[in-house]
C-alpha cells in the first residue's frame, strides 16, 4: 500500500513539483474525476478544486477521493500560460 502510494507521486500530477500541464481550469474538475485510482482502480469523486501557490508556482489542486477504497489524493495541476 505506501509502495503503490509512493508510485502515485511520482506519477505526473501527483506532487507538486510534476504538476499535470492544462490549458483552462475547468480541466482540473474533468481530468481529476476521469483519473483511476491507483490502489483499486477506482474513480474519484471531486472534494475540492482549490488553487494555491507553492514554491512560487501558482497550482491548481484537485482534492479527491477514491469512491471504491476511500483513499483520498490530491491531483497537481498548472495552467500553461503560466509556464511562459
Ligand atoms: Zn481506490
Amino acid at each position: 500500500m505506501r509502495d503503490l502510494d509512493r508510485l502515485a507521486r511520482l506519477a505526473p500530477g501527483g506532487a507538486p513539483d510534476r504538476p499535470l500541464v492544462i490549458d483552462t481550469p475547468p480541466l482540473v474538475d474533468v481530468m481529476a474525476t476521469a483519473a483511476s485510482c491507483p490502489l483499486c482502480g477506482g474513480s474519484f469523486r471531486l472534494d475540492e478544486h482549490a488553487a494555491e501557490t507553492i514554491d512560487g508556482r501558482r497550482l491548481r489542486i484537485a482534492r479527491v477521493t477514491c469512491t471504491v477504497c476511500g483513499m483520498p489524493r490530491e491531483i497537481y495541476f498548472t495552467l500553461r500560460e503560466q509556464l511562459q
